[in-house]
């Protein structure tokens, strides 16, 4: 009889420990513990057991009949856990997501990114090159001789040279894309087509339509039969492209001493469509792109023959034309860094 019931105990105990329901926990308590469950006939059996005995047998049917109980009881517990365990892990998709915030590209990128394309289009290449410039490569291989009065329109920001071998006024942050001119063609041979974006630098008043830094995409192209026309044409094509077929806009010519003859693209003022406002100065147009034909000057500096090709040169303004694109009436909001402003791009 005592080892029929520790038997009992032992299989209702890993019947409780192996269920992994309510459900079936409840069958194994019938089994065990019901009106006819094993452990109740066990338990009404001790009646036969010999009178000396009795009185232990049924001490241990009960503590087995509580074991039993306490261990059902114990299971419920860890099943109840369990079940609200596994509800909280479970993922609900009908909760609406919480997106991420990813940020984008500056708007002044975009552009760039969508200028570089235009010209890969037409064979034009990307060069890099150092916003850390010498006079040389920014002025003098342009055409502008030192005490040239061209210096004087840009306002030149020039590195201290007191602890170095290089004389006083050679090393400059760069005031134009240009400067990569002279880099690029002294190592190539025509024909080449090179655009260059990047930043320069100018001792500039800030105002609504000019800043001390901006961003300039150069342009040139030299090979035999480079004419005035093919100028127009490209521009044409590019501005077409960047701002939309319908944009206005209209060549003037101008003086700069690296080109002859050189010529003032302006775009109608997106601002106020031609009408006049501050950022356009009130005249309607505003001015996107100096260009010209190469001087002869500059092509015999880098080593070109002048008889043999020609060539001709653009300096696209970056920083307004993302706010022409955009209708931005102030060139300082792009880079304002407030949230507010950029997240609208
Ligand atoms: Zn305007």
């Amino acid at each position: 009889m005592r080892d029929e019931l520790i038997n009992i105990k032992n299989i209702a105990v890993s019947f409780i420990l192996d269920a992994q329901d309510k459900k079936t926990l409840e069958e194994v308590r019938m089994q065990f513990l019901g009106r006819s469950g094993k452990l109740t006939i066990a338990m009404k059996n001790i009646i036969k057991v010999p009178i000396e005995d009795r009185r232990d047998i049924g001490q241990l049917a009960n503590e087995i009949k509580r074991i039993v109980e306490e261990a059902i009881n114990q299971k419920i517990q860890t099943l109840t856990k369990f079940i609200t365990e596994e509800r909280r892990s479970k993922i609900d998709l009908s909760i609406p997501g919480i997106l991420p915030e990813i940020g984008h590209l500056h708007p002044m990128t975009q552009i760039l990114y969508d200028v570089v394309d235009v010209f890969k289009t037409i064979g034009f290449q990307a060069a890099d090159g150092p916003e850390i410039e010498s006079d040389y490569y920014n002025f003098e291989v342009l055409n502008i001789p030192k005490n040239h009065p061209a210096r004087d329109t840009q306002q030149t920001f020039y590195l201290n040279t007191r602890d170095t071998n290089l004389n006083p006024g050679e090393i400059i942050l760069r005031t134009q894309t240009s400067a990569m001119q002279g880099r690029v063609m002294e190592k190539t041979k025509p024909p080449l087509r090179v655009i260059v974006p990047g930043k320069n630098f100018r001792y500039e008043q800030v105002d609504a339509s000019h800043g001390f830094e901006f961003w300039q995409v150069e342009g040139f192209c030299v090979d035999k039969h480079i004419r005035l026309t093919d100028l127009f044409g490209t521009i044409s094509f590019v501005l077409g492209k960047l701002m939309g077929d319908k944009t206005k806009i209209k060549f003037a010519t101008t003086n700069f001493p690296f080109v002859e003859p050189g010529v003032d693209t302006y775009i109608e003022c997106t601002v106020c469509k031609g009408k006049g406002c501050s950022f356009c100065k009130n005249s309607g147009w505003s001015e996107i792109m100096p260009a010209g034909m190469i001087h002869p000057n500059v092509l015999r500096k880098v080593g070109y023959d002048p008889q043999e090709v020609s060539g001709f040169a653009f300096a696209i303004g970056m920083s307004r034309l993302v706010t022409l694109r955009y209708k931005m009436d102030d060139l300082r909001l792009l880079t304002n860094p407030d949230l507010r402003i950029l997240e609208q791009f």
